[in-house]
C-alpha cells in the first residue's frame, strides 16, 4: 500500500496495526477512513488548529444529536459547540463516540495485562505532542468501525467486533482548520482479536 508522502498530503495513507498518525486538514478537505481488511477501528481525535484548546467533545455532539450512534450527516461538535467536522457519508453506520482511546492502564485494569502495549492513547500521545498536544489534553475519540452495544435498561456498554467488511468508509469533512490524530486501534476485544491496518484518504 502506497504511504504517499506526509501523513497530511492529499492522497492515499496507510496506518500500520496498533500505530497511529497526526496532520492537519484544512477546512473544505474531506478526509475518508478506510477498514481495508474489515473488523477493524480507528480512534479519532480533533483541534481546532488555530487553539488546540478547542477540541471535539463527545458530550456537546451527543447531547445535540440526542442518540448515541452517529452517522452520515451528523455533525461533530467541539467543547465550545463549534461544528469541526460532519460525516458526510458512512456505509457501516455503527461507530462509538463513548470510550476513550485504549491505553496501557485499559489493558492493565481491563485484562491485567502485566506488560501492556500504550494503545491507540500512546500513539496519539506521540503523533500530536509534534503539534505541541499534550496526553492530558486527549478527549474520548470518534471511535469510527467500533461496535459498543448498550442495554438500554441496564446501560451495560458490550463491545462486539465491529460490522465493517473489508472496504468499508466513513468519509468527514472539515468545517474548520484541524490536527486530526487518527489510529489504528490496539484493543484485542475492539477489533476481533485480529490487529489490522486502516488507510486513510485526503482529498
Ligand atoms: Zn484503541
Amino acid at each position: 500500500m502506497g504511504q504517499h508522502g506526509q501523513p497530511g498530503s492529499v492522497g492515499r495513507h496507510e496506518i500500520p496495526p496498533r500505530s497511529g498518525v497526526a496532520f492537519t486538514l484544512d477546512r473544505g478537505r474531506r478526509l475518508t477512513v478506510i477498514d481495508p481488511q474489515g473488523e477493524q477501528v480507528a480512534d479519532l481525535v480533533a483541534f481546532r488548529r488555530d487553539d488546540i484548546d478547542e477540541v471535539i467533545s463527545s458530550g456537546r455532539t451527543l447531547d445535540y444529536a440526542g442518540r448515541l450512534f452517529l452517522t452520515a450527516g451528523d455533525p461533530l461538535y467541539s467543547n465550545r459547540s463549534t461544528v469541526l467536522l460532519r460525516i458526510v457519508e458512512d456505509t457501516v453506520g455503527r461507530h462509538d463516540f463513548l470510550l476513550t482511546p485504549c491505553s496501557a492502564d485499559t489493558f492493565r485494569i481491563l485484562y491485567d495485562d502485566p506488560h501492556p502495549h500504550r494503545g491507540c492513547f500512546g500513539n496519539l500521545a506521540e503523533a500530536l505532542a509534534a503539534f505541541g498536544i499534550g496526553p492530558d489534553r486527549i478527549p474520548v475519540a470518534f471511535n469510527v468501525f467500533m461496535n459498543v452495544a448498550v442495554d438500554g435498561t441496564t446501560g451495560t456498554l458490550r463491545v462486539d467486533p465491529p460490522l465493517s467488511r473489508a472496504g468499508d468508509r466513513v468519509t468527514f469533512a472539515a468545517e474548520t482548520d484541524l490536527i486530526i490524530g487518527l489510529t489504528a486501534c490496539s484493543a484485542p476485544q475492539s477489533n476481533n482479536f485480529a490487529f489490522k491496518p486502516i488507510h486513510y484518504v485526503i482529498e
